[in-house]
Order: structure tokens, then sequence, then C-alpha cells
């Protein structure tokens, strides 16, 4: 992985503030005492909720527009921590026994290399102790989504995903990671069909939510 190469180069960045750290730190201090003391909760549409460590105006959340684009794996590793931290805090670890992420597109993945809730899913999972796996495939395009109503939005979302072996999340209580979150359209579809093929909870969580 390139990554490895330019790591080893270029000394780490703070993916909030981009201020060089110092070895082994995730982030700066001066961002760390400016993240939210508490996570952030929305209800999802129908039933549940899902909870971050970020709002999307956070200064601290600028870093997801980082994921898309560059540092994408050690900005994950900071992010992914906080993800970590509200999952601790508001669901409680000892009931969760898998970690996994709402899946891109094969298009869109082979198009940007990786799925950056992926990545937030694999960091939050190894902080965690709790095995991460791919649960879910996205089998077909759905419209983009942002000028759509909620209502819209559910329905545009209806039978995108589907779950690739049961038996991975059959009895189990899943942790669900998106990368940021707005009408919760995505991930609780994507949390029906894990739930449907036999979970037997979905926690939902993401980096970030959108107001
Ligand atoms: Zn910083």
């Amino acid at each position: 992985m390139h990554h490895t190469l330019t790591e080893s180069f270029f000394p780490n960045r703070c993916p909030y503030c981009r201020q060089i750290l110092e070895k082994n730190r995730l982030h700066c201090p001066d961002c760390a005492v400016q993240f939210p003391r508490k996570p952030y909760l929305r209800e999802l549409p129908y039933s549940g909720i899902c909870i971050a460590p970020f709002t999307y105006s956070d200064t601290p959340a600028k870093a997801i527009n980082g994921l898309k684009f560059t540092n994408t794996v050690f900005n994950a590793a900071s992010l992914g921590q906080r993800l970590a931290w509200s999952v601790g805090l508001l669901y409680g670890t000892d009931q969760i026994d898998l970690v996994t992420c709402v899946p891109l597109s094969e298009a869109r993945q082979a198009e940007r290399g990786y799925n950056q809730s992926e990545l937030l899913a694999q960091k939050a999972a190894a902080v965690l102790c709790k095995p991460y796996a791919e649960t879910a495939v996205k089998i077909r395009n759905n419209k983009i989504q942002h000028h759509l109503s909620p209502q819209e939005r559910a329905e545009n979302i209806k039978n995108v995903y589907e779950i690739m072996d049961s038996s991975v999340v059959k009895d189990k209580n899943v942790l669900l990671i998106d990368d940021i979150c707005t009408t919760g359209a995505t991930i609780t579809e994507c949390a029906r069909i894990i739930k449907r093929s036999g979970a037997k909870s979905v926690y939902c969580a993401a980096a970030a939510l959108v107001y």
C-alpha cells in the first residue's frame, strides 16, 4: 500500500487542523480540547437511533472530507477512535459482537479505491476489540440523495443492498457504521436488511451527523 510508504517519509498531520503531530498521536491536543464532550444522537426514520462523535458543522468534522481525498487511512484512525468512544458511552461495548459498514457500490469503490465507511468501521472495531466483517453489498445504484425529501430518500434507497452471507449476522448484535448520517435513510435501510437476515440487534453509528 502506498500509504505506508508516504507515512514513512512524511510526518503525520492532525486530521482536523493539519499541524504536524508528535509521534504516535492521532490528533493534536488543540483539536482534542475542542472535541464535543458528548456524542450526538439522531432518531432514525421508523425506529432506532444513530450516534456520532461529531456534527458535520463541528470544525473537527472537516477531517471527514479528507477521508474522501487525502490522508485517508490516517484520518480514519482518529475518527474511528472517536466513533468507538461514542459507542462505548451510549451503547456500551459488551453487547456488540460484530462491526460492519454501509457498503459503496462496486463502481464507486473501484473509482475511489476504498470505502471510507469501511476504513472507519475497521478502525473502530480495532479500538473496541471486536471483529470486523463485510456483511452487505450494494446491488443497485440509487439516485443522488442530496435534493430528495426524507420520504423520497427512503423510497430511493429501497432494495439497494443485499446481505452477502446471513450466517455472519445471524443472532449477532451488530454495530453498523457509515461515514455521515443525513436523514438516516441509508443506514436505516442497511440496518433493516441486516436485521431481516437474523441479527439480534443493529446499533447504528456515523462519524458525523449532518444538520
Ligand atoms: Zn489539530
